[in-house]
């Protein structure tokens, strides 16, 4: 993307940007946060309502448990320490969308603080810290398009007040926009592996608020920030990011003040705009709910929900690169999701040589789906595939180059190695040791210059001729057993 701001290089080396992240994800509970609507997404306007998320006078709201036992397990995959007790907190504002003119949120005790999340960084790695996680309810949504007349309206769809969010608050500690990006990455691949949320961004499920500011080199104190909001991919957050970081420059490189305030991002333009100045903390009038009583995770609690936390994504990554001694980027591939790695981790525990379906994995499987353009998640051969071929191979019944030659059927056909391995007859590398030796007699004879070199003293002439029989035999021949027979021949 090219901006029309690009200040010069000079300038852009003076400052330097801090960037931190506020990340709202909604939790995948059948119902919402303080009532027993349904949080079904695509439901008709306003069908999963009730007088509780309506927002009407005397309504109770009722805690949902599994919200809190969701929300913390995300907490502790963010490496957060979970608060025992947590308070609720009135955010006052009045949006149409908000029937109750105040959000419940969680304020200055939130569920749970201090965490971080780990990013790689000019070739290291970075913490990233993670101010607080706290527990809030959505608001609605304002339609504003989709209406049979031009007239500008609005309609207002609540299904959505109510559903459990919780916002994921990052330390000013994001350097530059790539780091952001993997900030991000990391982030949503995190609470996907702890199952629950799934991180839609389309669907609203994830949405990230990114806040910038630009300092001189070796200044301590901050800019003055802006928040750039409702941006819908974490490419565009990082456009978005590269943009504002540069204008800011170019306004303060002039002479100029950063405002803070809210802008938004026109993809398209590759420009923020300025939308509202931010209101304060104070604005929002926050205080405790009294309708709600503090929130109590004892350690007993807490025990039980940190027996959900599954293995993270970098802790499976390493373990992965020292039990099947593959690269670090086959393991980030393997790991793309959870039910990818576990179905190979499945396969690979099943076969009779695990680090032989990592090999093939990494030597024949993953070049022909980039050759083919196509994600390991839509693969021709499944995992399992992978490992019933593995198994053939380790077992001598097939030759490493017929293997070659099924997976290439297997792509050919986009089918799965079993069903083609059948449909080519089960083939077996040949064993039969006339018809080999009939074989090596006919490469012999066909290469006296090299088996003169060979009787010479040139050992290595024997690898040449393994080379030779397998080719005659269309690599159908077991190689280890012409390896033997090559080495009695030649005395
Ligand atoms: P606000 O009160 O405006 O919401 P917070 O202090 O709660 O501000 O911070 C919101 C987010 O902005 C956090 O992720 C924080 O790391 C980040 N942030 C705070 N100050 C700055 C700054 N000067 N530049 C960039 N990011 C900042
Ligand atoms: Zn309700
Ligand atoms: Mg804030």
């Amino acid at each position: 993307m090219s901006t029309s701001l690009e200040p010069s290089v000079a300038a852009a080396a003076k400052y330097e940007p801090v960037i931190g992240l506020e990340v709202h994800v909604q939790l995948l509970t059948a119902t919402k946060i303080f009532c027993s609507c349904s949080t079904r997404f695509g439901a008709p306007p306003n069908s999963n309502v009730c007088p509780v998320c309506l927002g009407m006078p005397g309504a109770l709201p009722v805690l949902n448990r599994k919200v809190v036992e969701y929300a913390a397990l995300a907490a502790m995959a963010l490496n957060c320490r979970i608060n025992e007790t947590s308070i609720f907190a009135r955010k006052n504002y009045f949006y149409p969308d908000l029937p109750k003119g105040y959000q419940i949120s969680q304020y200055d005790k939130p569920l749970a603080e201090h965490g971080f999340i780990e990013v790689p960084s000019d070739g290291g790695r970075k913490r990233i810290g993670i101010t607080r996680v706290h527990l809030e309810e959505d608001a609605g949504k304002s339609l504003h398009e989709g209406f049979s007349d031009a007239a500008e309206k609005t309609a207002i769809d609540l299904n959505r007040t109510g559903v459990p969010l919780i916002e994921i608050v990052s330390e000013p500690d994001i350097a530059t926009p790539d780091e952001a990006y993997e900030y991000l990455t990391r982030l949503k691949e995190i609470i996907l592996y702890t199952g629950v949320s799934d991180c839609n961004m389309e669907e609203g499920s994830l949405r990230c608020d990114a806040n910038v500011s630009v300092r001189p080199r070796g200044q301590k104190e901050f800019g003055t920030k802006t928040e750039i909001k409702n941006v819908n991919s974490f490419r565009f957050i990082r456009e978005a990011l590269v943009y504002e970081i540069a204008r800011q420059i170019e306004v303060v490189e002039s002479g100029g003040k950063i405002t803070q305030e809210t802008r938004l991002y026109n993809a398209n333009e590759g420009k923020t705009y300025g939308m509202r100045s931010k209101e304060q903390a104070h604005d929002y009038r926050y205080f405790p709910e009294p309708d709600l009583l503090p929130l109590v995770v004892d350690e007993k609690w807490k025990a039980e929900i940190t027996k959900a936390l599954p293995e993270l994504p970098e802790a499976r990554r390493q373990r992965m690169v020292k039990e099947y001694g593959i690269t670090d980027y086959d393991a980030q591939v393997l790991t793309f999701s959870k039910s990818l790695a576990d179905q190979f981790e499945a396969a690979a525990k099943a076969a009779k040589n695990p680090k032989r379906v990592a090999n093939l994995v990494q030597s024949e499987l993953m070049g022909r789906l980039k050759a083919k353009g196509v994600e390991i998640e839509q693969s021709p051969i499944s995992m399992k595939g992978v490992a019933v071929s593995a198994d053939l191979v380790e077992s001598g019944t097939i030759s490493g180059k017929m293997l070659k030659d099924l997976y290439d059927l297997c792509f050919e056909r986009g089918k799965d190695f079993p069903q083609v391995y059948d449909e080519e007859g089960r083939p077996q590398q040949s064993t039969d040791t006339s018809a080999l030796e009939k074989i090596i007699d006919e490469v012999l004879a066909a290469n006296p210059k090299q088996l003169e070199q060979y009787r010479a003293g040139k050992k290595t002439m024997l690898g040449f001729f393994v080379g030779q029989v397998m080719k005659a035999s269309k690599g159908q021949a077991n190689p280890q057993l012409v390896n033997e027979l090559l080495i009695k021949k030649l005395g």
